[in-house]
């Protein structure tokens, strides 16, 4: 089940991960800027200085820089 707040994935492993960019938090959410896009769960919003949204493709995050987005 997925819910809106952590999208099926472990709140340990979110207060780990951060942002490969520029080290900032991630905030999970409903996909928006990856609306559409296969197999994509929903997106980890940076907080931090870089603003890059990455996808979390089948319950997994994606934090390479090369596919995140603005
Ligand atoms: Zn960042």
């Amino acid at each position: 089940m997925t819910d809106n707040t952590t999208l099926g994935l472990d709140p340990t492993l979110l207060e780990i991960i951060v942002c490969p960019q520029c080290h900032g938090a991630l905030e999970p959410r409903a996909a928006s800027v990856f609306a559409g896009e296969q197999g994509v769960d929903g997106e980890l919003a940076c907080q931090g200085e870089c603003g890059l949204v990455y996808p979390v493709r089948d319950a997994i995050p994606v934090l390479l820089i090369d596919e995140a987005k603005k």
